[in-house]
């Protein structure tokens, strides 16, 4: 009989954990209230970048918080009834940007996300999706070329790290980007990397791949996990209870709600982002766009193309703010003067969000049988083809081939 293990979310990291943990012979079942890869997983940029290295706080981004704060089409809001639980993590994010910290984080981003490409490929290999990951740069383009500086910490960060990186200016960034605004005058190239064309429908392709190879997928809402006598796992939905030898939480953004109740802690935050669709757009972008001005990112996608970004600290529930959605328009019209943003769709999704952009993955300390695999923060959908990797090895009792310290459940205690 093939040792068995639950997975608490079906969004990317739980199903590339998924397919992982079936290639190394497990019996799978995926539970998840929603569709597969229906949240943060389908919303997202797109961005698959094998160089992401550069984690979200970093020295001196505090001088910036109060200009974003009081910017309505400004990166970042907070819903001030969320803010006496936010500010305990906002200080634990500001102090993860300190700059001695920084080449661990750095490192170990890199060390998840190097083979993400190759294993989207990998993995989606047989499933007839194959063109959903493109080749593409990651194209940070810049009004002011002064700015574009590749002696900036970031960059170097990256050249330390042996990513590819260039700088062009106006000209040879009007070839790459026909469609952008000359008003662009230079842009910083991440080369070789990739980008998704519907991330949603990698998700689902990847876990119909899974059901193929025989996992089972539940749909339902998990209320309560607890440990048995015999080590094995009760869960508790809705309506039934079920039962599992092994478990594995990667319910995102929602899960510490699974594990605190287990005098389990971390800092984990609801990061919530928004995306516009722009159908029927009338131009083409060849490949990821970062405006470094709006921050925010620009992608051709099978729908249209996808505007995405948007940091808003309000906490799990709170309605979604649509209005953050559709300042996209017009940092849209910026970007791409010729653009038609007649037709456009509204999407909100929340980031499951550590403070120092690194995810929990491994055993959850003091419960046996029971693994962490969340908090990937802007980078889950890069991260999680590696993370299936890393933690189906881990439930598999397999030495992990890279250093896990930095993503240990309890680092910040
Ligand atoms: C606007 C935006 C842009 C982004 N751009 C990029 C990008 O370009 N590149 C990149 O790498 N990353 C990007 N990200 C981040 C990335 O999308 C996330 O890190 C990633 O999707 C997280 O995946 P996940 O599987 O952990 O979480 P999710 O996709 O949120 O999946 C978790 C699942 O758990 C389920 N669940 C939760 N609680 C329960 C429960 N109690 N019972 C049953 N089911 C439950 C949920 O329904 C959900 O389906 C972006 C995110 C946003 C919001």
């Amino acid at each position: 009989m093939p040792q068995q293990v639950t997975i608490l979310g079906a969004g990317i990291v739980g199903i590339c954990t998924g397919l992982s943990l079936l290639e190394r012979g497990f019996a799978v079942e995926l539970i998840d209230r929603d569709p597969p890869a229906s949240g943060a997983s389908h919303g997202n940029a797109g961005v698959v970048s094998p160089w992401s290295c550069v984690p979200q706080s970093l020295p001196g981004l505090w001088r910036h918080v109060p200009k974003w704060l009081l910017d309505p089409e400004g990166p970042v809001s907070i819903g001030w009834r969320h803010l006496p639980r936010f500010l305990p993590w906002a200080y634990k994010f500001l102090r993860a940007g300190r700059a001695e910290g920084l080449d661990r984080i750095g490192d170990a981003m890199n060390a998840l996300n190097r083979p993400n490409v190759d294993l989207y490929r990998y993995h989606l290999k047989g499933t007839g999706k194959d063109d959903l990951i493109q080749d593409s740069w990651y194209v940070h383009v810049y009004r002011d070329p002064a700015a574009a500086d590749l002696s900036q910490l970031v960059w170097r960060m990256r050249e330390d790290r042996g990513v590819p990186v260039e700088r062009v200016d106006a000209g040879p960034l009007r070839e790459i980007e026909p469609a952008l605004s000359p008003d662009y005058k230079a842009a910083i190239l991440i080369k070789d990397q990739a980008r998704a064309l519907d991330p949603g429908a990698v998700g689902k392709a990847l876990f119909e791949k899974a059901l193929g190879m025989g996992a089972r997928f539940r749909r339902a809402a998990v209320r309560r996990i607890a440990q048995q006598e015999n080590g094995g796992w009760r869960i508790e939905t809705g309506d039934e209870i079920l039962t599992a030898e092994r478990l594995v939480v990667a319910a995102g953004a929602w899960s510490m709600t699974l594990l605190k109740p287990l005098g389990v802690s971390a800092p984990l935050e609801a990061e919530r982002g928004y995306h516009l669709v722009i159908r029927s757009p009338g131009i083409t972008v060849n490949n990821s766009i970062m405006d470094t001005t709006g921050k925010f990112v620009a992608s051709s996608m099978s729908a249209g193309v996808r505007c995405a970004g948007t940091a808003e600290f309000a906490g799990l529930d709170a309605p979604p703010n649509y209005r953050r959605a559709r300042v996209f328009e017009t940092m849209a019209k910026r970007l791409f003067p010729d653009i038609d943003t007649s037709d456009t769709v509204e999407w909100m999704g929340t980031r499951p969000s550590m403070p120092d952009s690194l995810p929990c993955l491994g055993a959850v300390p003091g419960h046996s049988n029971l693994y962490a695999a969340f908090g990937h923060s802007h980078y889950g959908f890069g991260m999680a083809p590696n993370t299936g990797r890393v933690v189906a090895g881990l439930v598999a009792g397999e030495p992990p081939n890279i250093d896990m310290t930095p993503y240990a459940l309890d680092r910040f205690q």
